[in-house]
C-alpha cells in the first residue's frame, strides 16, 4: 500500500494525554515532531483525579529508567514513597516483611497517579510543538485520509495527522478503528477478581502502618494490599470475587468481615462502611491484540501502552511497561532515517512478545501474592535466592529482581528462570550424591 512521504508523517496526533500518551509527545515533540495530544477529560489539573482507577501506584526501574529520559526521575521519586518489600499480614501470626531484593536498598515506590499525570502534562506542555487538547473524544479514525474525528462538547471536530499514536488505554477507540480489519487478532479476558479501593488514613499525624512496604493481606482465593501515600494515608485495594464483594450486604456484616479476615487494619479504616458501599469495583482485564500497528494510504496508526496491551496489576507493571513502549518507539523513530513505516514495524517487533510475557507474568504473581507468599515453603525459597544472589551478585536473581529492578526485556525472564532452576536443581543433585558417597565411605570405614 503506497505511504504518503515521511515528511508528512511529523504531524503527529497522539490520543490518550494519560501515562503513556504524555511521555510519548514529550519524547516526539523534543525531536521536532509537531504534536497534538488529544484527551478525552477536562484537564485534570484544574479538575481532579478521575474517579474508577487506581489512586496511586508502584513505579520500578523500567518506569523510572524511561521517566530520566525526560528529566524526571528525581521529580516522581521525590513525590514518591520507596517500598522495600512486602510486608506479608497473616492471620495467625505477627506481620512479617519479605524483601523484594538480595539488596536491601533496592525498592519500588508507591506514587500517586494524578500526580505522575500532572508532573507528565507539565512536561509535555512545556515542549515546543506539543499541544495539548482537553475535552476531544476520539470516535472515529480514517487511516486512508489521514483524518481523525472527535466528539466534543460544541460538536463533532476533524484533525488530521500523518502518524497516529493510540494511547488511549483499555477500551481505546484508536483500537476499535483498526478492530475489523482482516487479519487484526484481538481478546480480552476478564479476571473472575475485581477491586475496590479504601483508606486508612494518618493516625495522630502519622502513618498507621509501616509505610516502607506494599502491605499485603492474602487469603488464599482473594486479598486486599495497601500503598502507602504522601499525606501519611494509605490506599488499600481488595481484589476480590464479584460474589464476595455482593456476599457482604448489612453493615453489619461488612464490619463482622473485616474484623475476622483483615483484624489488624479493621479499625484503622474509620470509612469502612460508607466507603465500601460507595467506591466502585473496577475490572481487571488483559487485552492482547495484533497487529498494533496499521497503515493507510495517508496515515499510519500504532498503539502503546494499555490500549495495545493491558496487563493485570499484579506486578505492578502496566505503567512501567507503557512507558518502557515509549522509548522504544523514540528510539526507532530516531534511527529511522526517514522510513517511518519500518520503524513503526520495528517497534511492535520490539515489543510485542515482551508484553505478552509480562501479562503472563502479571497474571501468575496474582496466585504468588494471594496464597504463595503465605506458604513457609515460599519464605525460605526466597530468602535462600537471596543469601545466593548476595553470595554470587547477578548469578540468581529473582523473577521478581528480574522484572522490577533490571531493563532485561521482560521476554528473557521466564527462560533465564528456567536455567537457573536447572542449574540449582544440577547443584542440589550433586551436593545430595556427595552426601550419599561420603555417608557410604563413613559407614564402610
Ligand atoms: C488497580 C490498578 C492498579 C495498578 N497498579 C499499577 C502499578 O502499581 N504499577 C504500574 O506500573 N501499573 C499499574 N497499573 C496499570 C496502569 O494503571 C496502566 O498500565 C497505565 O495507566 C497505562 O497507561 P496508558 O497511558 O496506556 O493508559 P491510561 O493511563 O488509561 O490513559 C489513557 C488516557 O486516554 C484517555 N482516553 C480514553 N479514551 C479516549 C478517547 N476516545 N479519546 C481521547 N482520550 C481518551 C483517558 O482519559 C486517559 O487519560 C494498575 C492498574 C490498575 C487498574
Amino acid at each position: 500500500m503506497p505511504v504518503a512521504d515521511p515528511v508528512e508523517k511529523r504531524e503527529v496526533a497522539i490520543i490518550g494525554a494519560g501515562l503513556a500518551g504524555c511521555l510519548a509527545a514529550a519524547l516526539l515533540g523534543r525531536r521536532g515532531y509537531a504534536v497534538t495530544l488529544y484527551e478525552r477529560r477536562d484537564d485534570p489539573r484544574a479538575t481532579g483525579a478521575e474517579r474508577g482507577r487506581s489512586i496511586n501506584l508502584a513505579l520500578s526501574a523500567r518506569g523510572l529508567g524511561a521517566l530520566a529520559e525526560v528529566g524526571l526521575e528525581q521529580d516522581v521519586l521525590d513525590h514518591g514513597l520507596p517500598m522495600h518489600g512486602r510486608m506479608v499480614h497473616a492471620l495467625d501470626a505477627p506481620p512479617q516483611l519479605q524483601p523484594y531484593s538480595a539488596d536491601r536498598d533496592r525498592a519500588i515506590h508507591s506514587v500517586s497517579r494524578g500526580r505522575l499525570n500532572a508532573i507528565l502534562l507539565d512536561t509535555a506542555e512545556a515542549v515546543p510543538g506539543v499541544r495539548i487538547v482537553f475535552g476531544h473524544q476520539l470516535e472515529s479514525v480514517d487511516l486512508d485520509r489521514a483524518t481523525l474525528t472527535f466528539r466534543t462538547d460544541t460538536g463533532p471536530v476533524e484533525a488530521t495527522a500523518g502518524l497516529v499514536l493510540g494511547a488511549d488505554g483499555s477500551y481505546a477507540a484508536s483500537r476499535r478503528a483498526v478492530t475489523f480489519r482482516p487479519g487484526f487478532d484481538f481478546s480480552q479476558d476478564y479476571l473472575s477478581h475485581g477491586y475496590k479501593e479504601l483508606t486508612i488514613p494518618a493516625v495522630d499525624g502519622d502513618f498507621a502502618i509501616d509505610p516502607g512496604a506494599l502491605h499485603i493481606w492474602p487469603q488464599g482465593s482473594s486479598m486486599m494490599i495497601a500503598l502507602p501515600n504522601l499525606d501519611k494515608s494509605f490506599t488499600c485495594t481488595l481484589f476480590w470475587t464479584a460474589a464476595e464483594f455482593e456476599s457482604l450486604r448489612t453493615d453489619a456484616e461488612i464490619r463482622a468481615h473485616f474484623a475476622t479476615y483483615y483484624p489488624d487494619v479493621a479499625g484503622l479504616i474509620p470509612d469502612l462502611v460508607t466507603d465500601f458501599r460507595a467506591n466502585p469495583v473496577g475490572s481487571l482485564v488483559t487485552i492482547r491484540c495484533s497487529p498494533w500497528v496499521h497503515h493507510g494510504e495517508g496515515a499510519s496508526l500504532a498503539l502503546l501502552g494499555d490500549a495495545a496491551h493491558a496487563i493485570v496489576p499484579f506486578f505492578g507493571q502496566g505503567a512501567n511497561c507503557a512507558f518502557e513502549d515509549c522509548i522504544e518507539l523514540d528510539r526507532l523513530l530516531a534511527t529511522a532515517d526517514g522510513d517511518l513505516v519500518g520503524a513503526l514495524d520495528a517497534y511492535q517487533d520490539a515489543r510485542k512478545a515482551n508484553c505478552d510475557a509480562i501479562a503472563d507474568m502479571a497474571l501468575d504473581n496474582f496466585v504468588e501474592m494471594r496464597d504463595r507468599v503465605n506458604s513457609p515453603a515460599f519464605r525460605l525459597r526466597s530468602k535462600a535466592r537471596h543469601t545466593l544472589e548476595r553470595a554470587f551478585p547477578g548469578r540468581f536473581p529473582t523473577r521478581y529482581e528480574l522484572v522490577s529492578f533490571s531493563t532485561v526485556p521482560y521476554v528473557e525472564i521466564e527462560e533465564r528462570m528456567r536455567r537457573q532452576n536447572l542449574t540449582l536443581a544440577g547443584a542440589a543433585a550433586g551436593i545430595g550424591a556427595a552426601l550419599i558417597a561420603l555417608r557410604r565411605t563413613r559407614v564402610g570405614s
